[in-house]
């Protein structure tokens, strides 16, 4: 079943021949038309795009972001800096840290971007220490949902945000310290397909607006899910319309005297399908009733199978017609958890093949590591007009060493420029 056939495979196996693999390539025209699907979607009602950074903080896709008027919502000291430094306007930034420290909310502060607090020990720091000002909470509307046990990030068991059961305690503090509440923020999950979950938990948060009479936004968080399987199918967004964005503009009505703004922060929706990893197939080998199809990548690289038990297509660019057979497609790294995916059909794989591991634009890069070792993969931006912009290169292991080890650079000028003879020769035998 491989159903899926990536936009741009012939410049993909390019950029493969090209740069060399393992490669991550993203189209900016799927991320301008994720965008501009949105926009048509929500422009029924007064509302503000986030891009929740985090999905993915390369560089030009941060750029071309806040060049299409979109905000970001940033959740690390980093991520704001880098924000401030694209020249992301304060206004347009929300900070929403976890387990935020006096430090990142001072320095979130006096940089002039909205603080968003998920915690009341939080929120009474913030207060005793900026008493008068604004501030938007968190609040955890007790529904979660989302593709994984891993990413619901509200409901009983989830740790974000402050629960609902506890409002009364939020505007005690807020009095205490003379805080206006003008946000209220929620985010529920992540890579959510289903329209009606989502409204559901919008619902608790708009009647928990009542409570606070500041407000000049409602966040609703992110989580808006792009299929990934062959099965599944993308947002209905027609009916995400009609189930979400009428039903807004009919609270706005009935509340006239509060000139509400809704803000939503999607990362995974604007930027997953973007993204491609290619890499090259170098050892096949059959075991037992298996093939095992290894390449120059791994978990490092791309961690949501591992994690999420994610499901990415896999599409052979060098040997597109070939029959397809059942594969285990696994990583170079040391660990039986490495595999990109599990008796999966792929068209008939050869060594030295190019695949295209798919939509893995959203938390692929963003969450890769050097584990084992192994250098991160080269960045390939594909422009509007088609060509390709070299983002970040690929590592050498030596670069990678003199990186993460400087002072070792020395010693290996020294061992290069006068070897010792002996000791090779010593070796040798
Ligand atoms: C991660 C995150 C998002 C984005 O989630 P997606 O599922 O990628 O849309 C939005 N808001 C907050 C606060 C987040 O942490």
């Amino acid at each position: 079943m491989t159903s899926r056939v990536p936009e741009n495979k012939k410049v993909l196996l390019e950029i493969a021949n090209n740069f060399g693999t393992p490669t991550y390539a993203y189209n900016s025209n799927r991320i301008h038309s994720q965008i501009e699907t949105l926009r048509k979607h929500t422009a029924g009602i007064s509302s503000r795009l986030l891009y929740a950074m985090k999905a993915n903080s390369l560089r030009p896709i941060l750029q071309q972001i806040n060049k299409e008027g979109m905000g970001v919502d940033a959740v690390s000291p980093a991520e704001l800096e880098l924000a401030l430094r694209i020249g992301f306007a304060p206004e347009h930034i929300l900070f929403s840290s976890n387990n935020m420290t006096d430090d990142e909310m001072r320095r979130a502060a006096s940089a002039g971007v909205t603080i968003n607090i998920g915690e009341l020990s939080r929120l009474r720091q913030y207060g005793k220490t900026y008493p008068g000002s604004e501030i938007c909470v968190r609040l955890n509307p007790r529904i979660g949902a989302g593709h994984h046990a891993h990413v619901i990030t509200a409901g009983e068991e989830s740790k974000f945000g402050i629960s609902v059961d506890q409002i009364d305690d939020i505007i005690s503090v807020a009095h205490e310290f003379d805080l206006q509440i003008i946000g209220l923020h929620q985010h529920i999950g992540s890579g959510i397909l289903e329209t009606r979950i989502i409204w559901k938990a919008i619902s608790v948060l708009l009647d928990a607006a009542l409570n606070f009479p500041d407000l000049k936004f409602l966040n609703l968080g992110g989580g808006l899910g792009v299929p990934y399987r062959p099965d599944e199918k993308p947002l209905d967004m027609a009916e995400w319309e009609s189930v979400i964005i009428k039903p807004l503009r009919k609270y706005r009505a009935k509340h006239p005297s509060r000139n509400l703004e809704f803000i939503f922060e999607p990362g995974r929706y604007i930027v997953a399908e973007s993204g491609t990893l290619l890499v090259e197939v170098n050892t096949l080998k059959p075991s037992n009733d298996r093939i095992f199809a290894g390449v120059d990548s791994g978990m490092g690289h791309l961690l949501r199978p591992v994690i999420y038990g994610a499901h990415h297509t896999i599409y052979n660019l060098s040997n597109p017609d070939g029959v397809p057979r059942t594969y285990d497609v696994v990583g170079n790294i040391c660990e039986s958890a490495d595999f990109f995916a599990r008796d999966r059909e792929v068209q008939e794989i050869r060594e030295g093949d190019i695949l295209a591991i798919m939509d893995v634009g959203a938390y692929g890069m963003s969450m890769a590591s050097e584990y084992n070792l192994r250098p991160l993969p080269a960045e390939i931006m594909i422009l509007e007009n088609g060509d390709t912009e070299i983002i970040s290169h690929r590592e050498s292991a030596e670069e990678m060493i003199d990186r993460i080890y400087p002072e070792l650079i020395r010693q290996k000028v020294q061992a290069s420029t006068s070897p010792s003879r002996s000791n090779i020769q010593d070796r040798e035998t």
